[in-house]
């Protein structure tokens, strides 16, 4: 059944991930900077006006990338292994109908940056220019629920060590000295640490190269004695 409102991006959020591989499965797990601009008719500084006040924010967005793939019932949700299915409501799989996200993150400030009211953010999980359909204050007293039971993601994800070659990590240097990405290896660290291959990947030896994209740069890394091993930083097309 369709309803007649129009839901359009009132903003598009811009953050250091260039790809979905390597993007945290949920906010607050890796502290990336971001922002949040405002678009359009809705790029006042009056429609956020008082947001200030909060020390986080609720995006609900659209997984843009995944819209064309459509949904299923059922979804194989990576904490499973990818092996048992749930229904797509008991997860937040990114096919869904109608395709909303919803994450918290924490709130930095108000800015303006090239013309437009930008929101300074971190901890999304949100690939850049995903467009934002709604900004909503995040309540504690209501928001946070003492006690509330997780399901299958009760923790948060067991984390992996990463180190760095001598390589990587004077690329590393180099490249965190630009204005745009002071915060380059931290973020490294973190974005790796979650481990991010598929599910089926981790039981075994795995001796494929990966690559996330991270700003500008492509970040080459393999699996080695349980460990993920940055190896080279490389300026990538985005
Ligand atoms: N916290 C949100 C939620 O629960 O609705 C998102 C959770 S979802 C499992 C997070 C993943 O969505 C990321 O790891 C990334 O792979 C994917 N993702 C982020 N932005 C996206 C976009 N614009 N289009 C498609 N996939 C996206």
């Amino acid at each position: 059944m369709s309803f007649t409102s129009q839901i359009q991006a009132v903003a598009y959020c811009r953050t250091p991930y260039k790809q979905k591989f390597g993007i945290p499965r949920q906010p607050g797990l890796v502290e990336a900077r971001g922002y949040v601009e405002l678009a359009g008719e809705f790029n006042h500084i009056d429609a956020v006006r008082g947001l200030e006040q909060y020390s986080h924010l609720w995006l609900l967005f659209c997984f843009h990338e995944n819209l064309a793939q459509g949904w299923k019932t059922t979804v194989r949700p990576p904490r499973l292994g990818g092996n048992e299915k749930m229904g797509v409501f008991a997860t937040r799989s990114t096919f869904r109908p109608n395709g909303i996200g919803q994450s918290v993150v924490k709130l930095h400030g108000i800015v303006k940056r090239k013309g437009k009211v930008c929101l300074e953010i971190s901890g999304m999980d949100l690939l850049d220019g995903t467009p934002i359909v709604d900004i909503k204050p995040y309540i504690p007293f209501s928001d946070a629920i003492d006690g509330a039971v997780g399901g299958i993601a009760q923790e948060a994800p067991e984390l992996i060590e990463v180190e760095f070659s001598q390589q990587a990590l004077t690329q590393t240097t180099k490249y965190s000295m630009r204005e745009h990405s002071p915060d380059l290896e931290p973020l490294i660290r973190a974005v790796l640490a979650q481990d991010p291959r598929p599910a089926y990947k981790k039981a075994k030896e795995d001796p494929k190269l990966y690559q996330v994209a991270l700003y500008d740069l492509d970040i080459f890394w393999k699996m080695q004695d349980g460990k993920a091993q940055v190896l080279e930083l490389v300026p990538g097309k985005i």
